[in-house]
């Protein structure tokens, strides 16, 4: 069997780690995790083959020679290798995470600390069990201040990912309606993301925080937390603001030490002030002038379907159908509602893992959304289905429904919200909007 400092000394070597063959990358180390429906053990010798230095295996029957490292989990070893590799970072890493918003606030905090230092943040959406260990093995020497994003749907998950990553800062975005199934109801989904600062209390980390959010008040009253920076739309708060317009995109004037500023960023969504505040407060803390915040803020273009504003040739697209749950979906509507269109459109689809809740939580978004004063909604999925009858708009059981539709019946000049769940998959639509 293998050992833990040995692979260290490997991973020094060479650097980059690949779990996926179709991505095989020259010299690295190659981690046979097992999915769903595949066990990477078998494609050890292909790995190998394609360039791989070393394939990190937990069955021995693939072991095809030294090149195969054996552990007794491949997963865990994973896991074992990023916490032993954080150990030997002695940088702040700001951990996040929170019901919505998580990835754009990563990014946003990123563009603003990168106006100062060599920052790394979580690439795209890696937030979970797999991805924050490869966040973390990306983390090299020249990087002065890590950003992890991570994500949950159950209770533990939080303190298991802290204990991964270590984070010394810390925030939750908010806390919402969302993976109510495996985190059992709202009151579940507080706990879960309350592990955050149940370890920064612990580890005698330091907490940015919201004023404006009563939950997360609340949660921190809870967690005794002492070592606080504020931010909000209270003058006491370090950082305080105050939206100007999200119409389309948002224009805020922030506040501090008595100073006022105004910033400007590219993401439509007045949900995305807290968002953005948050970035400028930890902006602040780590030192960086006004003038280099408002600068980060302004240079960063979205471009992962999250409050992005995107001109086709007939219409204007809020790309937002990365994913959706109800408290996002909310948000959403509530944008567009706002927004200044002679003719506004709503496709909006199923929102998934809501457990028993989610009739009910559709029923609720689709009373909202029908009374939203849209000139035309778009509903798509089995569970909006079921309020055909209920609520003015038109509804579909599939997206491909929804692409024979619109292919008869275009929609032209208008401003459409497109946002669903991952798995319903909206993307689809764009080619027709
Ligand atoms: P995931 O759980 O997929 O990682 P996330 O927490 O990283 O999601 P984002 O990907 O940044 O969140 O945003 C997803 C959607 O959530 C956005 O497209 C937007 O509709 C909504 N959203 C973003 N910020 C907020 C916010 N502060 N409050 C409410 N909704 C938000
Ligand atoms: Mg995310």
């Amino acid at each position: 069997m293998s050992n833990i400092e040995t692979l260290y000394k490997h991973y020094l070597q060479h650097r980059t780690i690949c779990t996926d063959t179709r991505n095989i990358t020259q010299d690295c180390l190659f981690f046979a995790l097992k999915g769903e429906h595949f066990d990477a053990n078998t494609f050890a010798a292909q790995a190998l083959e394609k360039g791989a230095a070393f394939c990190i295996i937990d069955n021995e029957s693939y072991k095809t020679d030294q090149r195969c490292l054996l552990f007794d989990d491949v997963l865990s070893t994973l896991q074992d290798l990023a916490r032993h590799h954080r150990n030997q970072l002695h940088i702040p890493v700001i951990g996040l995470t929170g019901s919505n918003g998580k990835t754009t606030t990563k990014e946003l905090i990123n563009a603003v600390l990168a106006e100062k230092y060599k920052t790394f943040a979580t690439k795209g959406n890696l937030n979970n069990h797999i991805g924050v260990p490869l966040s973390i093995l990306a983390i090299d020497e020249s990087v002065e201040i890590a950003v992890i994003e991570m994500g949950a749907n159950h209770q533990k998950e939080i303190e298991f990912l802290c204990g991964l990553c270590r984070p010394d800062h810390g925030l939750i975005t908010n806390v919402g309606m969302a993976h109510l199934d495996g985190f059992g109801g709202f009151e579940g989904v507080k706990k879960g993301k309350a592990e955050l600062y149940a370890y920064l209390k612990q580890h005698a980390g330091h907490t940015f925080l919201n004023r404006d959010n009563a939950f997360l008040m609340e949660m921190s009253a809870r967690a005794q937390l002492d070592n606080i920076t504020y931010y909000g739309t209270h003058q006491s708060d370090r950082v305080s603001g105050k939206l100007l317009t999200s119409d389309p995109f948002i224009e805020i004037s922030w506040t501090l030490a008595g100073q006022s500023y105004a910033a400007k960023a590219n993401l439509t969504g007045a949900y995305n002030f807290e968002n953005i505040l948050a970035a400028i407060c930890i902006g602040q803390f780590f030192g960086l002038v006004p003038e280099q915040i408002n600068k980060g803020l302004a240079g960063y273009f979205p471009s992962n379907n999250r409050s992005q504003l995107t001109k086709t040739e007939h219409n204007t697209v809020i790309c937002d159908f990365y994913n959706a749950n109800p408290s996002s979906m909310t948000a959403a509507l509530n944008n567009i509602s706002g927004l200044s269109s002679a003719h506004k459109v709503a496709i909006i689809g199923d929102m998934f893992e809501l457990g028993p809740e989610s009739l009910q939580q559709h029923d609720l978004i689709a009373a909202k959304a029908a009374a939203s004063g849209l000139d035309l909604v778009i509903f798509i999925g089995k569970d909006f289905y079921q309020y055909k009858d209920k609520y003015k708009g038109l509804f579909f059981h599939t997206p491909q429904q929804t692409r024979e539709f619109l292919l008869e019946n275009p929609v032209k000049n208008s401003l459409v919200l497109l946002k669903g769940s991952r798995g319903m998959a909206l993307e689809q639509l764009m080619p027709l909007l």
